[in-house]
């Protein structure tokens, strides 16, 4: 037996009000249609209103009624079993901005006894493309959660759009490629696909792997216009990131952590992880190489801007973007400098925004089941909200410190391999020469790798700028002007460390934390322990 909807329970549990947040108004209409063919056993009329269009039934005009307080006075005289689907009734409602229209709600309130009791089965579902609810309705409105389409859905529609459009030439796409072609249109709506396809096939007139680009860019787009996630596209590869060996073998053995074979072992989906440690070591880095690693998209999060209130209601802001994280899965979403956008949740000199959202967003986190990787970053752990740190919440918090000596070689060779290609630059210079590392591996003690790049580039500056080869000496000089952030902010990664140490697993895998300085007589303290517990994952 099919699955009953959670609408359908609303509407038998006769719920006066449930609230729909959707722009898709003829797929949330279809959606309905489709719930009272097949799952509830009464009949009933579904009738659509608009302030614009009144009152309709299909497309027969019922009540030229464009004002809310008459509509609603219609449904509550009306004697027959319906479903009134109101649009865009939020403009009524108010938000922070805005004030709500007072007599329209009160009157909502009346309504409720009268739709309860009534001999007719009648039910109120608000459908509007922006979540909101006045404080006065929160307890008499349900939400229900329209997702956007999933694959089938969109495979059918793509299908549709192949069979009536027969001028366009799709002999060359592939099973395989007609289905990246429609993950690739994974949280889009339903319209939005429609035209990510359509630009698709007018483009050369045929249907291809290449299109899997167009329709990627497409939904690029549109994540970018919601102004909270960002579609991140990286080249970067494992390669690319020099040390790190603990928390990149970690994440390599949860790669396919949601395949058929993973279900087998029984092996729970990961929850996320929380990267923290001393800036400039990789951790940006790391969440993108990750998207390469796992072959999945990553989005980025500003929590800050889901906080501002910027763009929208926090609380709608969150859910918009889990909404879209989820309908894009399985992705990775990165969540930068999650401190500064959690920050402010445990103060209550905001109303309590801020631990609502940061309450409903480690519910997500607990219970989703979507497969939504988060890798959570973080500089500043002091700003940490205890409650993210509880067991459980990620599956590991790894840390990461200032590069040990193989490190400092590897991100070398990184830097090295990346920029040293043109043989007339780099002349005497070879980019993997073991001797040239090792010589820079042991000048740049306490060196972040951000400062490391910034070595090479320096010297490749200073070679430019004098239009000549690179030289060693380029280096060398490059080394000495730097004065590193491990000096000038020695407290405070003294004070990530302790930290650490209670709390995280080191990134760096133990061999290359027990080769940590290179230099015994070292006087630079700040570079002889180390922070996180040391496991070889
Ligand atoms: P953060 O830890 O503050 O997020 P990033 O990951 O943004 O630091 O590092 C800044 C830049 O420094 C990177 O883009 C990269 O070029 C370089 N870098 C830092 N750490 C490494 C590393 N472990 N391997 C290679 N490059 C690194």
């Amino acid at each position: 037996m099919e699955k009953q909807d959670k609408l359908t329970s609303f509407i038998k549990a006769r719920f006066p009000y449930i609230y729909i947040e959707s722009y898709e108004e003829d797929r949330v209409v279809k959606h309905i249609e489709n719930i009272l063919n097949n799952q509830l056993k009464t009949s009933r009329e579904i009738l659509v209103w608009s302030q614009s269009s009144g009152l309709k039934n299909r497309n027969k005009l019922i009540s030229n009624t464009k004002s809310p307080g008459q509509i609603l006075e219609f449904i509550k005289k009306y004697e027959q079993n319906a479903i009134f689907i109101l649009f865009d009734f939020h403009v009524f409602f108010g938000n922070n901005h805005r004030a709500g229209d007072n007599e329209t709600i009160r009157q909502l309130r009346d309504l409720i006894p009268y739709i309860k009791r009534s001999e007719a089965r009648k039910t109120v579902i608000f459908v509007s493309p922006e979540l909101n609810i006045p404080q006065t309705l929160e307890k008499d409105i349900v939400i229900y959660d329209f997702n956007l389409p999933n694959l089938e859905q969109i495979k059918d529609s793509l299908n549709r759009m192949i069979s009536i459009n027969t001028k366009v030439d799709s002999s060359n796409l592939s099973e395989e490629d007609k289905d990246k072609l429609c993950k690739a249109a994974l949280g889009l709506t339903m319209q939005e696909t429609e035209n990510a396809f359509a630009l698709a096939m007018v483009n050369d007139g045929k249907l291809n792997a290449k299109d899997i680009k167009v329709v990627l860019e497409e939904k690029m787009q549109v994540i970018r216009k919601n102004g909270l996630l960002e579609y991140v596209q990286t080249d970067l590869d494992i390669d690319d990131i020099g040390g790190l060996d603990n928390l990149k073998k970690w994440l390599l053995k949860r790669n396919n952590s949601w395949s058929e074979k993973a279900k087998k072992y029984c092996i729970p989906s990961p929850k996320g992880v929380l990267v923290t440690g001393v800036p400039g070591c990789g951790k940006s880095l790391t969440a993108k190489a990750m998207s390469a690693i796992w072959n999945l998209p990553l989005l980025r999060l500003d929590l800050g801007k889901i906080f501002s209130g910027i763009v929208g209601s926090s609380e709608e802001n969150l859910r918009k973007a889990i909404k879209t994280v989820e309908a894009v899965s399985p992705s990775i979403l990165w969540v930068d400098e999650i401190e500064k956008g959690l920050s402010g949740a445990t103060s209550s000199n905001d109303g309590g925004v801020s631990t609502r959202i940061f309450g409903a967003f480690l519910t997500w986190m607990q219970e989703k089941t979507a497969p939504v990787f988060v890798i959570a970053t973080a500089n500043n752990i002091s700003k940490l909200p205890p409650e993210l740190l509880r067991k459980g919440r990620f599956d590991e918090i790894f840390f990461v410190d200032l590069p040990t000596f193989n490190e400092r070689k590897e991100i070398f060779s990184v830097h090295l391999k990346k920029r040293l290609k043109d043989e007339e630059v780099t002349r005497d210079i070879k980019p993997d020469d073991e001797n040239l590392i090792r010589y820079l591996a042991e000048h740049t003690e306490g060196f972040i790798g951000s400062e490391i790049e910034q070595v090479v580039i320096t010297a490749l500056c200073d070679a430019f700028f004098e239009n000549r080869a690179l030289e060693f000496q380029d280096f060398v000089k490059a080394i000495e002007n730097t004065v590193p952030l491990s000096k000038t902010q020695k407290e405070q990664i003294v004070a990530l460390r302790e930290w650490a140490n209670i709390r995280a697993v080191s990134a760096s895998s133990k061999e290359n934390t027990e080769n940590y300085t290179n230099n015994s007589d070292s006087d630079n303290d700040i570079t002889l322990s180390r922070g996180g517990r040391r496991l070889d994952i």
